[in-house]
């Protein structure tokens, strides 16, 4: 197999061949036919993250096909696709998982950070958190559902039933859940980097009512809010742009520092709330919604071995939509 290695925090990724393995008990291994870039796969290089794993082979948005199967695997096929998603493993006792919350699980193993992930030709997964997908879509249009589809997903849902919603981060999640949001009937406002009027203009192609600048305030208060930046700095912004009893989710597994604030913008039951990883109900729920919404997702598709150039142009904002590596 070929991969891109992170060997060490803050490099560039290093093209590496490694033996193929063989999937061990309950395990798959699944030949990769798309995987995003995604902005925890940054937080894992520049070693944001608690805990960063070394060498570790980065990507957890994977669609694919099953080329390999482990003792008492059930219900996959060889040849099957399937989309392996940032939550790789959970412990299956602890009181998060007994209660249901297993994205909040005390020992869990996560795909690109964790565990090794998709920026490679073939990835091993725990069999029981691989989904599958069906032949509906292309395996590089369906790779970013897998996970800003999917913490979209999640945040959305967390965010309420609200009619107003503001998107604060017009990237790979947001681009996705505006089309969810719209389909709901709901409005959604969309908020970019002051000055990006090509975001604004690709928020509002997507059904967006409104879009301007993070440095705005909505010609209207929003039911809730979602964070999809890393900008610590939006947390009060979007707080004075919900109503009363209004919702902000920060949706990111990483921020910059929230600077102070008066307690006056979060007075009137107005909530802070974040969303950490995803349950495998989350993702059943979602991907069979996808389907039904016609999602239609903005890629821009870069050879596995450009790997680090796709990182960049993330991080310097150099494309709509989401990043996805093909071998
Ligand atoms: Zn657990
Ligand atoms: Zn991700």
């Amino acid at each position: 197999m070929q991969a891109m290695v992170l060997n060490r925090l803050r490099s560039p990724l290093e093209s590496v061949e490694r033996p193929d393995r063989l999937p061990g008990p309950g395990e798959i291994r699944v030949k990769v036919g798309a995987c995003g870039v995604c902005r925890t796969d940054l937080h894992v290089v520049d070693g944001e993250l608690p805990d960063p794993h070394t060498p570790i082979i980065p990507g957890h948005d994977i669609v694919g096909r099953v080329d390999a199967i482990g003792s008492g695997v059930t219900g996959l096929q060889i040849g099957e696709r399937v989309g392996i998603p940032w939550l790789g493993h959970t412990c299956g006792v602890c009181p998060y998982c007994l209660e249901g919350r297993e994205n909040l699980c005390d020992h869990p193993l996560f795909t690109g950070y964790t565990r090794d992930g998709g920026f490679a030709t073939s990835v091993i997964a725990d069999a029981r958190y691989a989904f599958p997908l069906g032949e509906t879509g292309s395996d590089v249009s369906l790779a970013p559902l897998l996970c800003a589809g999917l913490i979209g997903w999640r945040s959305l849902v967390i965010a309420g039933k609200g009619k107003t919603l503001g998107l604060y981060g017009f990237g790979a999640a947001a681009h996705i859940i505006a089309q969810v949001a719209v389909w709901q009937g709901r409005s959604v406002y969309a908020f970019t980097r002051p000055g990006d009027v090509t975001g604004q203009a690709f928020a509002k192609s997507l059904g967006a009512v409104w879009a301007s600048g993070s440095d705005e305030m909505p010609p209207e208060p929003l039911d809730a809010a979602i964070i999809f930046a890393t900008v610590g700095d939006l947390v009060p912004l979007a707080l004075k742009a919900v109503r009363k009893g209004g919702r902000v989710v920060c949706a990111g597994i990483h921020m910059s520092d929230i600077p102070s604030f008066p307690y006056d913008i979060l007075w009137e039951e107005r909530q802070l709330l974040s969303v950490a990883n995803l349950t495998r109900q989350d993702g059943l729920d979602f991907l069979a919604l996808a389907p039904k919404i016609g999602i239609v997702t903005t890629t821009t598709a870069y050879p596995l071995a450009q790997a680090n150039q796709a990182l960049s142009d993330l991080r310097a904002g150099r494309f709509e939509g989401a990043a996805v590596l093909v071998p």
